[in-house]
């Protein structure tokens, strides 16, 4: 029985102290550190691991220099503090990362001013980082001769963090940390519907994977915790339960493109609007991005005048031999912000849609056992995991000892000794399209100990060394293991979110290697 059956037939039929609906980042940490504090938990999700708002994020692990905008400063001091403590703890998945900003006409500040919130920013983040740095135009026409400094008037440089592989990648460690902890996880499985009976929740599951008609499974819960992003509020008024807060949507999109620059840096620039957007790197290509439109839609995707602004923006903003072009675009990436409001009232969102809050909010209603957990962020999940555990405390839940195993990457010590074997077995060489070191370095990265089982394939069978994929730097040896550990149900599933390989190589260029992939994944051939 593969992993994803085995754990569904642990979920029909089973109790366990709480029922997290929502694979995201959210519902991931707090599965993690749920289980591994003691409780028994069940994390379920609809589609797959991270496959609505967490998989479309600009993979920035930062504090949020522009919410000091609006004076936002425990917001940003509180994800500081979970940028540095994610630095510590993945020290191959999170890199520091230097941002250069130009501010030219349409910049809401001059480059001076700018320079002095970069101090503050370094200051409030606990001088973590490198210094921040203000720059003439010629300074960043040096450091970035892409960016076209015509009309600017100064910049500066600073430094946050990002994420080398991809978001979703990044929460499916969190999903396997909790399995690894005891907790039982599956995806496309559905909430359908839950009713409290005498304190216990009796909650309707199915099975939503492609071709998997089971019919319905329940399972109970002593509570639940409500971790569907933006569609909470659905779920909670479903139970009748009643909140102080709600969510409203913030659309965002990214467009995927050859590289812009060699360095490996984030150019900042200010669109028409005076918003902040920027030029990211994913592997090799650039993600220029995002957006910040209000809509009442969660899954409008990318329409002709959002891919049209952006391309203006950054063209404008560029000194390119020619301008980009829809053409150019290898992939695009949308989605919606859960933004969190007050329930009673509009004003807010009235009168100033782009200064509403990014901070979190977390309800609990006592006597229905529902934790509700509202808006966050990436980089605020280890805060996250930690208000979780605090408020099923709170519920009466009794925690075994704290312990931080919920969270970060194996000992140095481990890393080193993985190392010297890969690099033994010629994988010191360099990776074709990653940002790294060695391709031991990526392997590590991806897979933390589990790389070791990698070796160990290839060791037995020389051909498992092999790319799987143009290209890619995966090797057939980590689908292997990936199809054993990741509970991959489709192509999908393997290229857009345990791999980016559909955001850098794009679904075209990827048509010819599916057949063999599938085949090697145990999935139905294209
Ligand atoms: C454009 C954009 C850029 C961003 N950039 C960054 C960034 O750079 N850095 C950063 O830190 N943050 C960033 N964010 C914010 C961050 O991505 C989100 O706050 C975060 O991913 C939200 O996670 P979540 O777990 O709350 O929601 P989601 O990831 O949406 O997860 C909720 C899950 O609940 C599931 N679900 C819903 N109903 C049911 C049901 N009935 N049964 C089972 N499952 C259900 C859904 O399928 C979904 O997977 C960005 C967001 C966007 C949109």
């Amino acid at each position: 029985m593969d992993l994803r059956a085995k754990n569904l037939d642990k979920l029909d039929g089973g109790h366990f102290d709480i029922l997290i609906i929502g694979g995201g980042i959210n519902g991931a940490v707090s599965a993690a550190a749920l289980s591994a504090r003691g409780l028994s938990v069940a994390l379920i999700d609809r589609g797959d691991f991270a496959s609505f708002t967490s998989q479309e994020s600009s993979n920035l692990v930062w504090g949020g220099f522009k919410y000091l905008e609006n004076y936002e400063l425990p917001l940003v001091w509180n994800l500081c503090s979970s940028r540095n403590r994610l630095l510590k703890a993945y020290p191959t998945q999170i890199t520091e990362i230097d941002f250069v900003a130009t501010l030219d006409k349409t910049a809401p500040f001059p480059a001076l001013l700018a320079a002095v919130g970069a101090l503050g920013y370094w200051g409030i983040g606990r001088f973590f980082t490198r210094p921040p740095k203000f720059l003439s135009a010629a300074a960043i026409e040096k450091l970035e001769p892409v960016s076209n400094t015509t009309t600017a008037k100064g910049g500066i440089r600073y430094a946050d963090a990002y994420l080398r592989d991809n978001d979703a990648r990044f929460v499916w460690n969190f999903v396997q940390s909790a399995l690894d902890a005891g907790a039982t996880a599956a995806n496309y499985v559905k909430l359908e519907s839950a009713t409290q009976i005498e304190g216990k929740w009796e909650a309707t599951l199915s099975n939503t994977a492609s071709g998997q008609t089971a019919s319905p499974f329940t399972v109970t819960a002593d509570a639940i915790v409500n971790a569907a992003g933006p569609f909470v509020d659905g779920l909670n008024n479903s139970w009748d339960l009643e909140t102080e807060h709600r969510i409203v949507y913030s659309k965002g999109i990214h467009l995927v493109v050859p590289k812009l620059t060699d360095s490996e840096r984030v150019l900042a620039f200010f669109d028409d609007t005076g918003r902040l957007f920027y030029v990211i790197p994913m592997a090799n290509r650039s993600v220029i991005g995002t957006t910040d439109t209000r809509t009442d839609q969660v899954d409008e995707g990318v329409t002709n005048d959002d891919r049209a602004f952006l391309l203006e923006q950054i063209n404008a903003r560029l000194d390119l031999d020619k301008p980009l072009t829809a053409g150019d675009i290898i992939s695009e990436r949308c989605g919606v912000r859960p933004l969190v409001v007050k329930s009673s009232g509009d004003d807010q969102i009235e009168t100033d849609w782009t200064s509403l809050s990014r901070k979190h909010e977390m309800e609990i209603d006592r006597s229905k056992r529902v934790i509700t957990l509202f808006g966050g962020k990436l980089t605020d999940c280890l805060n996250m995991g930690e208000e979780v555990m605090e408020a099923v405390e709170d519920l009466g839940f009794k925690l075994t000892a704290e312990n931080d195993t919920w969270f970060g990457e194996p000992s140095e010590e481990a890393r080193e000794t993985f190392y010297a074997k890969a690099k033994s077995m010629g994988f010191g060489r360099k990776p074709k399209v990653e940002r790294a070191e060695s391709m031991a370095e990526v392997l590590w990265r991806r897979h933390g100990e589990a790389a070791n089982q990698v070796l160990d394939f290839i060791e037995s069978d020389a051909r498992k060394g092999e790319e799987v994929i143009q290209n890619s730097d995966i090797l057939r040896a980590e689908v292997i293991l990936m199809r054993q550990r990741e509970m991959i149900t489709s192509l999908e599933d393997f290229l857009r979110r345990r791999t980016k390989l559909a955001l850098t190589i794009g679904q075209d260029a990827l048509d010819p290697d599916l057949a063999n992939l599938a085949e090697l994944l145990a999935l139905p051939i294209p």
